[in-house]
């Protein structure tokens, strides 16, 4: 089971990354404390843009955890203990509500942005999930077409048939589905239409590689012609060069994120970034 659940994470070694033995289980009952208690897990939102302009178009929540004696820890620290654990339902459940907390806090205060959640692939599994969203948005007063779910390539490897219900009862209430980290996973092309998604992130890996490898750059200009084709959005992770800006929208690539239009910030300073970027693609 093991091994399973590491090939399908693409470790073809079958080691799993992160903490061992006892220190899991330290994490796994810290983790269980940081659900119970305020601002522990926070969000970190990175703007997403127009790659032509560079108006923002949402922002991505991406978990930080302010543990209480190691600092600050990246999801890398923690996320893979959290999926092999009873928490993976609730944890999603807490950041979901974080993430729609803030865009309705946004939306308040004048800013309308959508924002981007990430999901676990077995969050997907939960036949209930499609209801639990519904709630949460209701509870924040936040419209379904605001918020995105990411989901990986893993989630549409799976033959059970809840998943495809919960996707499509996902979409149904007219939340959109991003499909994260393209390229890494063992998926094919068919699988995304095969599942009905709105929007194709290509990994950060093939993105930063494109300068210097024409295999990397041939997956990108593949991955952008097939959204197109398919009448997705595709939105390239990690861009950090105005090279890669440019590269990417000679290949008619639309959108993309990345440390070269904004890191990601703590809410109030990704707030200033979005409306700082939105005037200036205005001028
Ligand atoms: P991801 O969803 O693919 O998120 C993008 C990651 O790339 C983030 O790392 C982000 O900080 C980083 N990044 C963005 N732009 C750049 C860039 O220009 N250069 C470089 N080098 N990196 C960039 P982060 O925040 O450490 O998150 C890592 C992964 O952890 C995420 O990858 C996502 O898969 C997972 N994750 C984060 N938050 C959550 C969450 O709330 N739930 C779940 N299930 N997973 C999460
Ligand atoms: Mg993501
Ligand atoms: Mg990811
Ligand atoms: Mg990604």
């Amino acid at each position: 089971r093991e091994l399973i659940d590491a090939l399908h994470q693409g470790d073809p070694t079958g080691a799993r990354k992160g903490p061992v033995g006892s220190e899991r289980m330290i994490l796994l009952a810290e983790l269980r404390e940081a659900l119970l208690v305020e601002d522990q897990l926070v969000l970190a939102m990175q703007p997403a843009v127009e790659l032509s302009t560079g108006a923002p178009i949402g922002a991505e929540a991406l978990v930080r955890w302010h543990h209480p004696s190691r600092g600050l820890l990246a999801p890398d620290a923690f996320i893979e203990v959290v999926e092999h654990s009873d928490l993976v339902g609730p944890f999603s459940r807490y950041i979901l509500d974080l993430a729609l907390r803030i865009v309705s806090d946004w939306a308040r205060g004048g800013l309308i942005m959508p924002v981007a959640v990430n999901l676990s692939a077995r969050n997907l599994l939960e036949p209930e999930l499609p209801q639990m969203v519904a709630a949460a948005l209701a509870r924040y007063g936040v419209p379904a077409d605001r918020l995105v779910l990411e989901i990986t390539e893993t989630v549409m490897m799976d033959e059970s048939p809840v998943i495809e219900e919960v996707l499509i009862g996902l979409r149904a209430l007219g939340v959109r589905i991003a499909v994260d980290d393209f390229g890494t996973g063992y998926s094919s092309l068919t699988l995304l239409t095969r599942f009905q998604v709105d929007e194709v992130k290509v990994d950060r890996a093939f993105v930063s590689q494109m300068g210097h490898s024409p295999e990397a750059m041939a997956i990108v200009k593949t991955t952008v012609d097939l959204g197109r084709a398919l009448g997705l959005r595709v939105v390239a992770e990690g861009v950090e060069t105005a090279e890669q800006r440019a590269t990417l929208i000679g290949m008619g690539c639309t959108a993309a994120q990345g440390y070269h239009f904004s890191p990601p910030l703590f809410p109030d300073k990704a707030n200033a970034a979005l409306v700082g970027l939105a005037r200036a693609a205005e001028m």
